[in-house]
């Protein structure tokens, strides 16, 4: 809305009241250029390969150039950060070019990312720079190999231009090389667009947004029933349950589960200090600006899901006839959460079914071991499906399947591998229950169980060549992360452990905000 602005009393970007987006197109730059695309989600536009590195592509995803058709528009939300509620927030640095119909029906948005301020971009530049930008792409994809449900990244691209980041502890401000990925996904909504709406007490809007985004991306609730806004939460609390169940399976780390980043959709979205777990620490966090609460470590994550889906929950309170339908939808959130992850490990230690009688004792005890010495939560699962239901354990020593999957030698003592052995020994009696060969029960952990995942320390390695010129480690992770399940000969390299060099260093194991 554009309201008459009076230079001296104020010329700071405004609330934007009455409306769920704001019309703005992408700043043009002065030196697009292409670091890299991804086919899959080219494939989803339907364009080729030869499109992807054609000059107008580049234009296109670097803001620079509007396909007829393209109407821009920047999105009004809100959201609780780390626990408070943080008012208006919005597309700050990202605009909506608009979205396609493919030749199969589906209906993706295309977004850039770093294009330029917004309504929404409060203080800030609405730029992102190159090291933001690479995790934020190989991420995306890296994810929805992965099986993970996701927003996706058609292309990264250079703007040209320069970007001040206060990185140096000198005080002096880091220019740093500007870039901009282009995401997809059939809708970037987030809890936090219905909370702007009914914090402001604009509860026809809400109303309206919610009836948009059934009709539009949930149309399989649409009936002549009553309850179709709780059962729309009800889907809502489900799908953001089983994202947050493969988050856990493969050691995912979002690192800013604020409400303004969780999509209504349940994808994985706004890839900022995320990271990957080495060690299995339900306590790791990658974000270095949550070290004191914690809030947003590994093991939190179904309850922060939870608090969040609570807050939408209020949000689409006033819309809901029987309320209790909301906190019922919570509670069968949670106990699904929980049976969920059961379900997950049992799959990943290759069980053909879950007995709780057993397993729950056996998952426990794992989960502990696992803590007793660093020990590398993707190496030593995928190790794992090498144990035959036949082989023989010695007391004394490390399967030589687990060997790569601790970072402290010293705390390898005698009693720790009698326990890890111990537990070793009831896990493949157990697997004995199985009526599948060792082959198949292989087979099938593998699927569960990534070899490839997008190592903290291999992106920063990327950004870093990146950062000098060289693209060829984005292009190659790219590859690397498009089949996780499989052993990729000649690129063991890329599933190795953390270097001991990469333990402390920025970008390998923690992250700031600043992006
Ligand atoms: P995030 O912590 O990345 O989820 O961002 C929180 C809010 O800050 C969102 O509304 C973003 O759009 C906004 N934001 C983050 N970085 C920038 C930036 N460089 N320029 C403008 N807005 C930004
Ligand atoms: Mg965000
Ligand atoms: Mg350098």
């Amino acid at each position: 809305r554009n309201l008459p602005c009076d230079p001296n009393t104020d010329n700071t970007r405004r609330q934007v009241t009455g409306a769920c987006y704001s019309r703005v197109n992408p700043k043009p730059v002065v030196a697009p250029g292409l670091v890299a695309f991804s086919s899959e989600s080219a494939q989803l536009m339907d364009l080729t390969d030869e499109a992807c590195q054609s000059e107008l592509f580049t234009r296109v995803f670097t803001g620079n150039h509007l396909l007829p058709g393209m109407d821009p528009f920047a999105m009004c939300y809100g959201g609780h950060q780390f626990g408070n509620w943080a008012g208006q927030l919005g597309d700050g640095r990202a605009i909506n070019l608009g979205e396609i119909i493919n030749q199969r029906n589906e209906r993706w948005v295309l977004q850039l990312k770093g294009a330029g301020p917004t309504p929404y971009s409060r203080t800030a530049d609405g730029l992102a720079v190159l090291r933001s930008s690479i995790r934020e792409f190989l991420c995306s994809e890296a994810m929805f190999h992965l099986g993970i449900p996701t927003t996706r990244a058609l292309s990264l691209t250079l703007t040209g231009e320069e970007v001040e980041r206060d990185m140096f502890y000198d005080g002096h401000p880091k220019l740093e090389q500007g870039a901009v990925v282009c995401r997809m996904a059939p809708s970037f909504i987030r809890f936090g667009n219905f909370q702007i709406l009914v914090a402001r007490g604009e509860n026809c809007l809400l109303k309206r947004l919610v009836d948009y985004t059934i009709e539009t991306d949930f149309p399989h609730l649409i009936s002549t029933s009553q309850s179709v806004y709780e059962r729309w939460f009800r889907e809502v609390c489900m799908r953001t349950m089983d994202m947050i169940i493969h988050w856990m399976r493969v050691g995912f780390v979002h690192g800013v589960m604020n409400t303004d980043n969780m999509s209504i959709l349940g994808l994985t979205i706004d890839y900022g200090p995320y990271g990957w777990l080495e060690d299995y620490n339900p306590g790791w966090t990658p974000n270095t600006t949550d070290l004191a609460g914690r809030r947003y470590c590994f093991g939190n994550q179904p309850q922060i899901a939870l608090w969040n889906l609570a807050q939408l929950g209020n949000a689409v309170f006033p819309m809901v006839k029987r309320h209790e339908s909301l906190q019922e939808a919570l509670d069968e959130a949670q106990a699904y959460v929980q049976q969920g992850q059961l379900a997950m490990m049992t799959q990943k230690l290759g069980f053909q079914n879950f007995e709780p009688d057993m397993d729950i004792a056996i998952i426990k005890e794992l989960l502990k071991i696992l803590q007793l010495a660093e020990t590398d939560y993707t190496i030593f699962l995928r190790g794992l499906s090498h144990l035959d239901t036949e082989d023989g354990l010695a007391k004394t020593l490390i399967p030589s399947f687990l060997e790569n999957a601790f970072y402290d030698p010293d705390q390898i003592t005698p009693d720790y591998i009698a326990r890890l052995n111990a537990w070793l020994a009831v896990y493949q009696k157990r697997l004995g229950l199985n009526r599948i060969s060792n082959a198949d029960k292989k087979q099938q952990m593998d699927q569960v169980n990534p070899k490839y995942v997008l190592r903290n320390y291999l992106a920063q390695t990327a950004i870093d060549k990146a950062e000098d010129g060289d693209f060829s480690m984005v292009r190659e992770l790219l590859d690397v992360m498009r089949k996780p399940y499989d052993e990729q000969p000649g690129r063991e390299m890329f599933a190795a452990k953390r270097p001991e060099w990469a333990r402390n260093r920025p970008g390998c194991s923690m992250l700031s905000c600043s992006s």
